[in-house]
């Protein structure tokens, strides 16, 4: 026989009246509640019967009851399943639908808003545990409820099998850089620069700094016969830091603070090291061109597997008269302003509203933007971003270390605190479904390197976001920032290089109109 939704009335209003069904005396036996209900209901079943009652109850009420085995029509009592679990907020449902209201399933109490989410309800346990007791102060419900709110949870939390895939295709194309330990044994390393680094032989090369990693490592090699094994093997497998002495050198002060990037190397009298790296670079090349799982992502697999990369290009320019709209529409953006952070800097820099007022929304219909800040800065770069048209949707940082692989302590900003640590604002136009996202994390901890020079890692991060191929931009690069896959502007730059045939063509032809107005 098939049920109609209104023939569920009666049992919905008998399990919530009947809080003990699953416990003593009943202990969820079918062939007891059957016969309960017929008396409280007045209906008539074989149990057959019964049993298919209970089949489409759960059809409607979403699985509402559960039973320790399937549920088959059975004359035989003993073989019936149990009923182990009532999911109460299910019921309350499937009650509200046949009263023809909805429910505030987190209050019970019925509402003529629109239904509040199961989310919003599982998001609510204390409240909707103790709303349980009225059901049955049995614990095992209550255990059985908190499990299925911890699988619910874990559903909700699951990664998508798209953020599965972009983490698949990320480890096969991003190759693995060895990451070798430090030496922290003093010994080996004067040892080692006693052997291969202080000689005098070397003056021709200026500072030692300069000396290739290879000729030390040979003269080390020379005197193979006279190190220990055990300082071999960690010559071979770890970085060491090498003391520089030099004439001027004075150890009882100890470490420079700014290390190899001290701008008075040449004289300065505190000590410096060199970087030994292990001898045993097993550089292993993790990524497998024929392992391509193109077929399965949005981004840009497909065009990994055959299409190349755009050849890095770049303007050297005055960013503030440099017309945006020539450049075309990128997928990501890099910006490094050259804020006034009232420092002296080896370059130029440009007033807050100058920068506020670059023509930034010329560049994306929809995408990410990566705005570097500096102290001040950060509340400036807030606005900036809005005014552009971004919403700030996450803020990166980069710890810094410095040569010895500790954190800076003695930076060259900051006027209260030294400052480790530089940031980045995280701005998102328009809703672009195609970024590959819950890849990255938002810290990276990497050395520092020349004044202002940002770390390689957030190319890679922007990279595996937006893919290789889409358009990229960044303002305000130096030379050694140009890449594949990059447009870089910026005025210390070395001309113009530029391949795609479009930008080309605009890019010469706004030449030519600035050349003959002018
Ligand atoms: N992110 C870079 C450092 C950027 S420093 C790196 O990793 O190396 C800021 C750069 O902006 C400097 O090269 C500076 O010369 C340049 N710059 C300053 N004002 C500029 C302007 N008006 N137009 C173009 N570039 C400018």
């Amino acid at each position: 026989m098939i049920y109609d939704l209104k023939d569920f009335g009666s049992f919905v209003q008998f399990i919530l009246k009947h809080n003990d069904l699953l416990d003593t005396p009943v202990y969820g036996q079918i062939w007891i509640i059957g016969p309960l209900f017929q008396e409280y209901s007045g209906l008539k079943f074989t149990n057959e019967e019964f049993v298919w009652f209970l089949i489409q109850f759960n059809m409607v009420s979403g699985g509402s009851l559960k039973f320790d085995n399937v549920l088959i029509p059975s004359t035989n009592l003993q073989s019936l399943p149990k009923l182990v679990w009532i999911n109460l907020p299910g019921i309350l449902i499937l009650q509200s639908r046949l009263q023809g209201k909805v429910l505030d399933i987190s209050t019970h109490r019925e509402t003529t808003n629109s239904p509040t989410s199961v989310l919003d309800f599982i998001q609510q346990p204390d409240k909707t545990i103790k709303s349980y007791d009225f059901l049955s102060p049995d614990t095992t419900i209550v255990n059985s409820f908190k499990f299925d709110k911890d699988i619910l949870f874990q559903l909700l939390n699951r990664p998508t099998s798209r953020t599965q895939l972009n983490k698949d295709k990320a480890k096969r194309h991003i190759p693995e850089i060895p990451f070798y330990h430090v030496c922290n044994e003093q010994a080996h390393s004067q040892l080692l620069a006693s052997m291969g680094l202080n000689k005098k032989e070397y003056s021709h090369f200026g500072s030692k700094h300069n000396i290739p990693e290879d000729i030390i490592i040979q003269r080390i090699l020379k005197c193979k016969s006279i190190i220990s094994n055990e300082v071999f093997r960690c010559f071979q497998e770890k970085i060491h830091f090498l003391p520089i002495i030099n004439n001027h050198t004075d150890l009882n002060l100890g470490d420079c603070s700014y290390l190899d990037t001290c701008h008075k190397m040449k004289t300065c009298r505190y000590l410096h090291y060199y970087t030994l790296n292990p001898m045993q670079k097993n550089q292993k090349d993790t990524i497998d061109s024929k392992s391509n799982n193109s077929e399965y992502t949005l981004g840009d697999c497909f065009s990994q597997a055959c299409r190349e990369v755009q050849p890095p290009q770049w303007i050297n320019c005055d960013v503030r008269y440099l017309p945006f709209p020539i450049l075309g529409k990128f997928a990501a953006i890099i910006s490094d302003p050259a804020w006034d952070i009232h420092m002296s800097l080896p370059y130029g820099t440009c007033k807050d509203d100058e920068l506020l007022s670059l023509p930034m929304h010329e560049l994306q219909d929809e995408g990410i933007i990566m705005l570097w800040v500096t102290g001040r800065s950060i509340e400036v770069g807030r606005r900036a971003l809005l005014k552009w048209g971004y919403k700030i949707y996450d803020e990166m940082i980069w710890i810094k270390l410095n040569q010895l692989r500790r954190t800076i302590v003695t930076g060259r900003t900051g006027h209260w605190l030294n400052h480790s640590k530089e940031h980045l604002l995280v701005g998102l136009k328009g809703d672009p479904i195609w970024i590959n996202k819950k890849i990255d994390t938002d810290v990276v901890v990497s050395p520092t390197r020349e004044t202002s020079r940002k770390p390689d890692e957030f190319y890679d991060i922007v990279e595996r976001l937006v893919g290789k191929h889409s358009r990229k931009l960044e303002i305000f690069g130096r030379d050694h920032n140009t890449r594949p896959g990059w447009l870089t502007i910026g005025n210390q730059l070395q001309g113009v290089s530029l391949t795609e045939p479009e930008l080309k063509h605009k890019y010469e032809l706004y030449k030519q109109t600035s050349t003959t107005n002018s």
